[in-house]
């Protein structure tokens, strides 16, 4: 297939960088977590890709300690079928002897025996700080080898310098400077499901009860110990709950939970003090190791191998060892040391500087903004992240806020995500603790000039997170041609401020509405967007909500049609996703679900690029790989069908493979919104609401609110790192309007990187890949019109 069109420019391309000549090992080790071996995996296939000679080392450190057969050539062939299975295939151990100088020495002895000097660890904070100390101690252990005997002058010199490259694979680690680790986001699922199935069991009965009410709910972690006196509190605040109706109440706690004097809080503690109520306790222990990765943790693990292969290339003897990591959606490169010396967070809690361990922790825990954050507990935390949740944790908080005379309309447009309710559910109740009235309306701008506009409060959105789909409703249709009821219905409700929670339609609709501002004074009033579209083909925004949950669906769907043939003859399987022209959900969920080619109209193709593909594929089959997976988008070529690609690689690959076809459907759009998709959810809907505080306060004058300039209506985006505002105008020039899709778009990026993974030559534009940063300008700048939570 073409390539990206080359532009004479500053780019720097992958297939410069040779690792002709050099060796690399990859390892595993401490606790597994969901998506090492797709990270495994990724560092293999690229270093075979640039030539270099790859290593596994298997069971961790003690395989680099005991060396022989723990130490192996990988072929590509050894690392197919690896990305959807859960754990780590190499073998992760716990190992004293690496903790110990002849540990290591033995370690050293074994890597320069076959020039290996390149090394990946994939692990949590107590392998990175093992292979930092390593880096550290490498030219003493070469001299002592020499002294020994064990090694010659010769290899001393060719091995002198040890690169090594970090990947935070842990679900509960304390590693400073990484927000997105390996294993988190699959661990969420994990718990989702756990807590989603308390739910379903409870709510059966529930239903008799009139409204869920909101009660407090109530998070231990060891990080921010709660008052003292909390036990009454707390349990004052379950009665509260209780005498207002509310049935059911979930506490979480984290393992490692104390109070400000240290003391452990635990679930038996708990139920003690809980007494009284009828309590339940579910640990989730090991059931959030299990299973298969999620489609999240699969491309965070793929890009990260890619970098690591990519920073070990890059690396000269001067060069610090690395963590590679993902900060929002953008590639970085931490120093190893520096993330290590952060790890004093553990130090800073044992000696009871709480708010110097969450300070340490990063800016995402103490925000509230958090994709894939460290450990376990903070499944709760992507039920309703921290500073949110603090901010929904009382009701009577709210009730105590003093009332604004703001009206805010929330509605849903276009079509359903998951999502959608968890951005609802934050709105209205920011909207509510910031004072203002909330009106829901239904069925999106349809609902809108029709009047279906109704007050919506607090106990309206209980239990809305899980739930998939809108229910609010959601219509595709444009309010340009009802302006006239459309000002008339923000008249008759004394609509202050719109929240618009939707697809394309939804930058449509805003522009068409920002756009008659002149014409209607009624619709001079603060208006935000929040992409939420499986489609994920909003200008201004790298992810949009709902496209997580559609990502998840096409990968499980792709693991189980896998599975359907395993055992049977050679099969390639051609499967089609939806996303309109927008190519997104095809190349993330291929590369997620280890595609071998995906079809997209951002990226054109004829018939001898298909007819390359199949002849790719048979070669393939030629080998021990029996499966073949190829993604079509919807809208990617209108002669090029499903049927068409279907029928072409029957024919052509007769004799070889044969063929299944599988169109996916509306199945991407429904389902339970995954962790991701909540949190994300959840998170912009209240950044949004906090904008239309603020932009309220500034346009009301004169007893009445008047914004008609550009920034007053806006969409909320993830750009890259930062959550901004930018004016729907500005985004005109940026946008496909007859594809409906963005001019630029960032994953297109990583096409490259899913073909090499397949075994395709292609040119791989790496200048964007990460840079040395440092772990204490950590924080990313955010535009002026950005505001933290
Ligand atoms: P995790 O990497 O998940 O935090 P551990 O803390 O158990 O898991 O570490 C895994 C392995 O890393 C240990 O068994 C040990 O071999 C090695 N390791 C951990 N800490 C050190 C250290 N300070 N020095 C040397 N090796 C270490
Ligand atoms: P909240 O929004 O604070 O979760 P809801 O109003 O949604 O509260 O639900 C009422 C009660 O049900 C809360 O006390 C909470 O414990 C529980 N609950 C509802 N949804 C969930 C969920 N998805 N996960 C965990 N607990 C939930």
């Amino acid at each position: 297939m073409a390539g990206a069109p080359k532009r004479q420019d500053t780019r720097k391309f992958f297939e410069n960088l040779s690792g002709a000549g050099k060796c690399i090992a990859v390892l595993t080790s401490g606790g597994d977590a969901q998506g090492m071996n797709a990270a495994v995996r990724a560092v293999v296939r690229m270093g075979i890709y640039v030539g270099a000679k790859v290593y596994f080392i298997h069971e961790g450190y003690q395989g680099m300690v005991d060396g022989g057969d723990n130490i192996k050539e990988a072929t590509w062939e050894s690392v197919s079928s690896m990305l959807q299975v859960g754990g780590t295939v190499i073998g992760s151990a716990r190992c004293k002897e690496f903790r110990t100088h002849e540990g290591r020495l033995k370690a050293a002895h074994n890597l320069v025996q076959r020039s290996i000097t390149n090394l990946c660890v994939i692990g949590g904070d107590g392998s990175l700080t093992g292979a930092n100390l390593f880096r550290e101690e490498w030219s003493g252990l070469l001299t002592e080898l020499q002294q020994q005997g064990l090694i010659d002058e010769e290899a001393a010199q060719k091995n002198s310098a040890l690169h090594i490259v970090g990947m935070v694979g842990s679900i509960d680690n304390d590693f400073c400077g990484t927000d997105m680790t390996i294993g988190t986001d699959s661990a969420l699922h994990r718990i989702i499901e756990v807590v989603d199935a308390i739910m379903t069991t409870a709510q059966r009965y529930l239903a008799l009860v009139s409204a869920l009410a909101c009660g407090a709910d109530w998070v231990f972690i060891p990080e921010m110990p709660p008052e003292d006196g909390w036990e009454d509190s707390m349990c004052q605040k379950l009665s509260e709950s209780r005498s207002r109706g509310s049935r059911l109440n979930i506490i979480i706690v984290a393992e490692g939970a104390i109070d400000r004097q240290g003391q452990p809080i635990t679930s038996d503690f708990l139920v003690v003090r809980c007494l009284g109520f009828d309590t339940r306790v579910t640990i989730l222990g090991h059931v959030q190791r299990g299973g298969t990765p999620s489609a999240f943790d699969r491309i965070l693990a793929s890009r990260m191998g890619v970098e690591a292969v990519l920073a070990l290339l890059e690396a000269s003897a001067n060069t610090p060892a690395c963590v590679v990591s993902l900060v929002g959606n953008q590639a970085v490169r931490l120093p190893l040391m520096e993330c290590v010396q952060m790890v004093k967070v553990q130090k800073a809690m044992d000696e009871k500087k709480f708010e110097e361990a969450v300070r340490l922790r990063g800016r995402y825990f103490s925000s509230g903004i958090s994709r894939g954050c460290w450990n376990t507990w903070l499944g709760c935390i992507c039920l309703r992240f921290f500073c949110i949740f603090r901010l929904f944790l009382s009701v009577s908080a709210a009730l105590r806020h003093p009332q604004s005379s703001f009206n805010v309309a929330v509605l849903n447009v276009g079509a359903p995500a998951a999502g959608m309710n968890a951005a609802v559910r934050s709105a209205v109740r920011v909207g509510i603790t910031e004072g203002h009235k909330m009106f829901a309306v239904n069925d999106g701008f349809e609902g809108f000039y029709k009047g279906q506009i109704k007050e919506i409060k607090w106990g309206d959105v209980g239990g809305w997170t899980g739930q998939g789909g809108s229910l609010l409703g959601t219509k595709r249709t444009l309010p340009g041609k009802h302006l006239d009821k459309i000002a008339e219905q923000i008249r008759i409700h004394n609509i202050n401020a719109l929240l618009v929670i939707g697809g394309f339609e939804a930058y449509v609709g805003l522009l068409e509405l920002s756009a008659a501002r002149d014409k209607y004074t009624e619709l001079c009033v603060p208006m935000v967007m929040v992409p939420a579209t499986v489609s994920n083909n909003i200008p201004g925004s790298d992810l949009s909500i709902g496209s997580d949950t559609a990502l998840n669906a096409i990968t499980d769907t792709c693991d189980r049609i896998k599975q359907s043939a395993s055992g049977t003859k050679r099969r390639v399987f051609i499967i089609e996703t939806m996303g309109g022209y927008c190519g997104y959900l095809a190349t993330v969920g291929g590369l997620a679900a280890g595609a071998d080619t995906v079809y997209i109209y951002e990226e054109a193709f004829d018939i001898r690029d298909l007819q390359a593909n199949v002849e790719h594929l048979t070669q393939k089959m030629k080998t021990s790989i029996q499966r073949g997976l190829v993604l079509r988008n919807e809208n990617c070529n209108e002669n090029f069908t499903t049927d068409f690609i279907y029928q072409l690689y029957s024919e052509e690959g007769r004799g070889t493979f044969d063929c299944r076809k599988n169109i996916l459907g509306h199945m991407q759009q429904g389902g339970a919104p995954s962790p991701f998709d909540r949190n994300f959810g959840t998170k912009v809907a209240a950044k949004a609401m906090q904008w239309i505080t603020r932009t309220l306060k500034d346009s009301y004058k004169g007893g009445r609110v008047f914004a008609n300039s550009e920034d007053t209506a806006c969409l909320l985006g993830m750009r890259r790192r930062a959550l901004v505002f930018q004016p729907v105008s500005q985004l005109r020039d940026e946008t496909d309007f007859v594809h409906r899709i963005p001019k630029e778009q960032w994953w297109l990026k990583l096409r490259p990187l899913m073909k090499i993974l397949a075994k395709y030559k292609t040119s791989y534009d790496v200048s964007d890949s990460g840079q040395l940063e440092h772990v204490t300008r950590f924080r990313a700048k955010e535009s002026n019109t950005t505001a933290t939570i």
